[in-house]
């Protein structure tokens, strides 16, 4: 028989057994782990081994725009296949991924126009950090002094930029970072922006504090910013954030203005602007990126996730003529980008990517958005009357749900109890796949969603919430 023949006729219950054997799940305890395992897709709908539908409500981890299986994408990896699957973007081309970064140049904000592709988000930003780091020491070559002192990198506090050493030295989430503390670099952290004073929650729950337990209003964080920069501007290589939103943090929502208000300071003190639109790009606020809402070229654009419509893994890094052109010279100079990843610019993935943006265009996909999303705003308005619902932020389509035990003091679960979790198990009978972060719920569709298939999702973020808080007050 042929192996292909074999593994069609596994049983599920040794599915079941390997997965938990073989296959170490990613942000998962495994002691804990209850396998649920999908076997197909289509549009914004998943289906397990055992032909349960459910809603996909996390995009596949943010990633999922047009919905599964969508035929235009589906041929668009099969077309491609039909030339060739992967050749090395190490100093050798090809149409596909030349095509894709001339788009990309096009619908990013102005300025940026150099591309250079990765495979995942946090390899994006390790990207990102190193060229601002090189960017300096190269553009500042003429000036001795200036040379080794660009080192550090300003973040927010509950930052989240990927899992990579480099990564999580300018993440702040401390329940994902404190105990790698002493493999990374120390980042300048400064308060996110809205977030209420208090110690940081012990584990993967309660309600979001900045770690510095210094609460900040916008404007107290931006003079917080300025005064850094006065203070050390020549040691600093860039400030790295995510614009509007800190999605892995919490889906914390920036006060409107504050993007603008950052790209102003670091512009004034000739500070680069890393922006990492992983989470938010694509859409996924309403408008291709983020950036736009707030009219902000950044230095260097972060991209992931989405890039690919979920289909394929790639991200890029994208960057100015600016920063590119200190990189020039010859071999002998030794001023090459010395970095690059096996699949960075993956033929398939450039393929699908590429078809993505036309189905941006041809589906019309940015001018539906805005009804979707403000039949999102309603619908969670529902959700904030239930009895264990306390804050609820949202931005386009996104939204994060916390869970509290009692509403009027926004008094955290114990952690221990794992209530966020829980809810996100139970909605799982209701037809809906969703992940939390802590106690916060996020609710995060592919950006096809329509309002019909929203309600159903809704309807079932709320039976999971009350299921497992209870529809009455403590
Ligand atoms: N940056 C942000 C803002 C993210 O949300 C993520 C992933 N959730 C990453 C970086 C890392 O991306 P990846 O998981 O593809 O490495």
């Amino acid at each position: 028989m042929p192996a292909h023949a074999a593994i069609s006729h596994l049983s599920l219950e040794h599915l079941h057994a390997w997965d938990q054997e073989h296959v170490w799940h990613a942000f998962t305890q495994m002691a804990e782990y209850e396998p649920l395992l999908i076997e197909r897709g289509d549009g914004i709908f998943l289906f397990d081994t055992a032909g349960n539908r459910y809603i996909d409500g996390s995009a596949s981890m943010w990633c999922n725009v047009h919905g599964h299986r969508h035929p235009r994408l589906d041929a668009a990896v099969t077309t491609q296949l039909g030339k060739v699957a992967h050749t090395t973007n190490l100093g050798l081309s090809n149409p596909t991924t030349i095509e894709l970064a001339r788009r990309l140049v096009e619908v990013s904000p102005p300025g940026l126009e150099k591309v250079f592709f990765s495979g995942d988000g946090s390899s994006a930003v390790e990207a990102a950090l190193k060229i601002a780091f090189q960017y300096h020491l190269q553009a500042d070559d003429n000036k001795p002094e200036n040379i080794t002192k660009r080192t550090t990198f300003v973040a927010l506090g509950e930052a989240y930029h990927g899992d990579t050493l480099g990564a999580i030295g300018v993440g702040g989430v401390d329940r994902f970072t404190a105990m790698f503390g002493p493999l990374t670099f120390d980042a300048i952290r400064v308060p996110t922006p809205g977030l209420p004073a208090g110690p940081p929650p012990p584990s993967d729950g309660g309600p979001r504090t900045d770690p510095s337990g210094q609460a900040a209003t916008a404007s107290e964080t931006l003079s917080r910013l300025e005064q850094l920069f006065v203070a050390q501007s020549d040691s600093i290589a860039a400030v790295i954030m995510e614009p509007l939103v800190q999605a892995a943090g919490g889906i914390l929502v920036h006060p409107p203005g504050f993007l603008r208000a950052v790209r102003d300071l670091t512009s004034r003190y000739g500070i680069l602007l890393i922006l990492d639109e992983i989470a938010v790009g694509f859409g996924r606020t309403g408008r291709m990126f983020a950036c736009e809402h707030e009219d902000v070229c950044p230095d260097i654009l972060c991209l992931g996730k989405g890039l690919t419509a979920g289909y394929l893994p790639m991200a890029a890094t994208l960057t100015t003529d600016t920063i590119w052109r200190a990189f020039l010279g010859s071999h002998a100079d030794g001023r090459a980008f010395y970095h690059g990843h096996t699949f960075g610019g993956n033929q398939l993935a450039a393929a699908v990517a590429l078809e993505s943006l036309r189905l941006f265009e041809d589906e019309e996909l940015l001018e539906r958005l805005p009804g979707v999303i403000s039949h999102l705003e309603r619908q969670l308005q529902q959700l904030a009357d239930l009895p264990h619902v306390g804050d609820i932020r949202q931005c386009g389509l996104m939204a994060g749900i916390d869970l509290v035990t009692t509403k009027e003091t926004a008094e955290p679960y114990p952690w221990e109890e794992r209530m966020g979790a829980r809810a996100c198990l139970a909605a799982r009978s209701h037809g809906a796949l969703l992940r939390q972060l802590g106690d916060t719920v996020v609710i995060m569709p592919p950006l096809s969603i329509s309002v019909d298939e929203l309600d159903m999702l809704i309807a079932a973020t709320a039976a999971g919430i009350t299921s497992v808080t209870g529809l009455s007050g403590p």
